[in-house]
Order: C-alpha cells, then sequence, then structure tokens
C-alpha cells in the first residue's frame, strides 16, 4: 500500500482541472523538472510524472532510487534498468496504464522527446497539448509555499540591511555582488541566488538588467545612484528585490525626483492589487502615473511578475496580461526610471495577492537612503 502523498492538495486539484475542460485527458504527463518537484517534493534533477484520476506514477532513473525513496511519497515509483531512456519507460508505464489521450507540457518539451513519445506510442495514445493546467496550478500558491517565500524575502531584506552599511564609494560593482553571494549564502543559508544579482553604478543603473563589472562607485565624483537587484532560493523558492542607494552625497534635484516618483509609482500600484483585477491594469496605474509625470518612455519593463519556484513565475504583469488575480498568488511590484546618460532607479517588492488586496511580503525600508 502507498503511503500518503505529500502534498495530496496539489495531486488533488491537478486531477480536478484535468476533469473540468472541454477536451478531458486520461492522464497529464509532467516532464518539466520544477512540476514534477511541486508535485511530488522531488529534489533531484531527473524525473517525469504520470497522473490518472485513480493512479499516480512516479519515474526516475538508477541514481535517485534511494532519494526518491524518501522524498516521495503517494507515488507509484518506477524505475527503469540503466540505459532505458526516461522517454521509453513514460511509453511503458502509459501503455500498462491503457491512457489514450495524455496531456503533455509543450512549452518545455524538447522536440527529440515529443518525437521519441509519438514514436513510441504511436497507435496506442495520443499527445494532446495541457501546458496550461499546471500554469494555473502553480500560479496560486499554498501555505507551505508562501512559507518559504516568506523565508527567502526575510533572508534578503536582512541582506539588504548588511547592504545599508556595507556599500560605499570606492568599491566597485563586482564587489557588491560578490558581498550579496556570500551574504545570503553563508549567513542565511540561501541554497543559491535565484539570478546573478544585477548591480548598476552612476549610469550603469540605467542598464535594467546590467552586469556588475569593474566601475568604481563613485567614480563620477558626483552623487550616484546605485541600484541593487537580487534575491536567493530557500527550501526551492525564491525572492526578488531591488533597492536603489544614493552614494556620494545629497542626491540632485533630478536624481531625487526620479526616486520620489519610482517609490509613488511603486505604492499606487501595491494600495491598487485586489482579487479580480487584471495583471495589465495593476500595470497601468504605475504606467499612467509615471507617463503623466513625463517618465512614460523610461519605464520600459512590465510592472512584474509572479515569484515562486522560479524567479519569473506565473503570471507576468505586463500591458498584455489578462492573467485575473487571486487570492494566493505571489507577484513582484517593480517600476522604474531609467535615463541614459544619467542613470536609473527601480524599487522593487514582493506582495501576496490576498482578500482584501495585497500584503507586502519586503520588509526593506523604501525611505532615500544616502551613503558616503
Ligand atoms: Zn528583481
Ligand atoms: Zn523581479
Amino acid at each position: 500500500m502507498l503511503s500518503e502523498f505529500r502534498f495530496p492538495h496539489r495531486t488533488a486539484t491537478l486531477r480536478r482541472l484535468l476533469s473540468e475542460t472541454e477536451h478531458p485527458v486520461d492522464a497529464m504527463l509532467v516532464t518539466n523538472i520544477e512540476n514534477a518537484r511541486y508535485l511530488t517534493g522531488f529534489t533531484g534533477s531527473n524525473a517525469a510524472v504520470l497522473i490518472t484520476p485513480d493512479d499516480a506514477v512516479f519515474i526516475t532513473d538508477g541514481r535517485y532510487t534511494l532519494q526518491a525513496s524518501t522524498e516521495v511519497t503517494g507515488f507509484r515509483h518506477y524505475i527503469p534498468a540503466v540505459g532505458t531512456r526516461m522517454e521509453e519507460a513514460i511509453v511503458r508505464q502509459a501503455k500498462e496504464l491503457g491512457v489514450r489521450r495524455i496531456g503533455i507540457e509543450t512549452d518545455s518539451m524538447f522536440l527529440t522527446s515529443y518525437q521519441r513519445l509519438t514514436g513510441g506510442l504511436d497507435g496506442v495514445s495520443e499527445l494532446i497539448p495541457r501546458t496550461d493546467v499546471l500554469a494555473a496550478l502553480r500560479r496560486v500558491k499554498d501555505d507551505e509555499e508562501i512559507g518559504a517565500i516568506r523565508r527567502a524575502i526575510a533572508a534578503a531584506d536582512d541582506c539588504f540591511e548588511h547592504l545599508r552599511s556595507f556599500i560605499r564609494p570606492g568599491l566597485t560593482e563586482r564587489d557588491i555582488a560578490w558581498e550579496i553571494e556570500v551574504f545570503l549564502r553563508r549567513e542565511r543559508g540561501a541554497s543559491k541566488l535565484g539570478f546573478d544579482p544585477i548591480i548598476g553604478s552612476g549610469p550603469n543603473s540605467a542598464l535594467i538588467h546590467g552586469r556588475p563589472g569593474d566601475r568604481v562607485v563613485g567614480s563620477s565624483g558626483g552623487t550616484e545612484f546605485v541600484l541593487c537587484d537580487y534575491g536567493c532560493t530557500i527550501d526551492g523558492y525564491n525572492s526578488d528585490i531591488t533597492r536603489t542607494f544614493f552614494v556620494g552625497g545629497e542626491p540632485t534635484k533630478q536624481q531625487a525626483e526620479m526616486y520620489s516618483l519610482v517609490r509613488q509609482a511603486l505604492e499606487i500600484a501595491t494600495a491598487a492589487i485586489r482579487p479580480g483585477m487584471a495583471g495589465r491594469e495593476i500595470d497601468k496605474v504605475a504606467r499612467d502615473f509615471l507617463t503623466e509625470a513625463g517618465y512614460g518612455e523610461a519605464f520600459a519593463h512590465g510592472l512584474g511578475h509572479g515569484l515562486g519556484r522560479l524567479v519569473h513565475d506565473h503570471p507576468a504583469l505586463g500591458t498584455t496580461s489578462e492573467v485575473t488575480l487571486e487570492p494566493g498568488m505571489v507577484l513582484t511590484v517593480e517600476p522604474g526610471i531609467y535615463l541614459e546618460g544619467v542613470g536609473g532607479v527601480r524599487i522593487e517588492d514582493n506582495v501576496l495577492v490576498t482578500e482584501a488586496g495585497c500584503e507586502v511580503l519586503t520588509r526593506s525600508t523604501k525611505e532615500p537612503i544616502i551613503l558616503r
């Protein structure tokens, strides 16, 4: 007899979503490793999951026999002989289960895998694109996921406090990036950074996704923006924060105005978030505000994105985002103004959509900070 599922509601919801659609499938094949981890709790690098209304098969390879036996409960385990291709193993299980229509994740499957599967299942089963189901499932976070995200955000907040005392003129952008990495991994137990930190000083802060380089902070001689965008992964979930410091002295009038407008855009967009709104409506709140202030063109990216197992998780929060916000979604809100030759300001918080509106999970202050 199988032990209980580790995340029973995730598999149950997946089964419900599969049955509720117009074109139901007999089974869902999950090959995206993040989705397989989400359903099973498995932390290895190779797995597939086949879920039918009354069966659930977990497939991996011989390297993970022991690991899977402790991590993955509630699934029947299938570990084929060494040298068996994953697709071969899937075909065998699909035939054994007798499933005719199998949902697959077309936005993350390699064409070679698809060809091997269709070849193996020829005349037996049909593969139906059903990527949307897992996306819909993962958009809304459960309590366990929200707990992990909160821990990752708390570590990023602690790192911000550390940066306030660490950043000063004379350091390079790379020094700051390395300090973030060391702090989050050694001092806060992050398993990794969710992405390479984006550190831009002076004119480099206008590079929306700039890479930290050898530029020396403060080398212009005047007050500079130092934009720091980073996050870390804890228990498989991510944080993503941006704060922009003034380094060297008092901000110029233009710098102070840019900072104040970005902060206001963030605050009014955050205040507008509530269930039932479309993603693009939230984007519009911040975009209209910055456009009216004369910086519409300078806000050259979407307002934010979902946050979870991936740094850019579902849903996107941009000008074309049709997704309807629901309680349990975790989003970033990150307006910015970027001016070539001058520099850029971005401020980014992480929020949890609630029944009434949203809870701001990021605690780091948004007050202007001057470092000398
Ligand atoms: Zn970010
Ligand atoms: Zn972000």
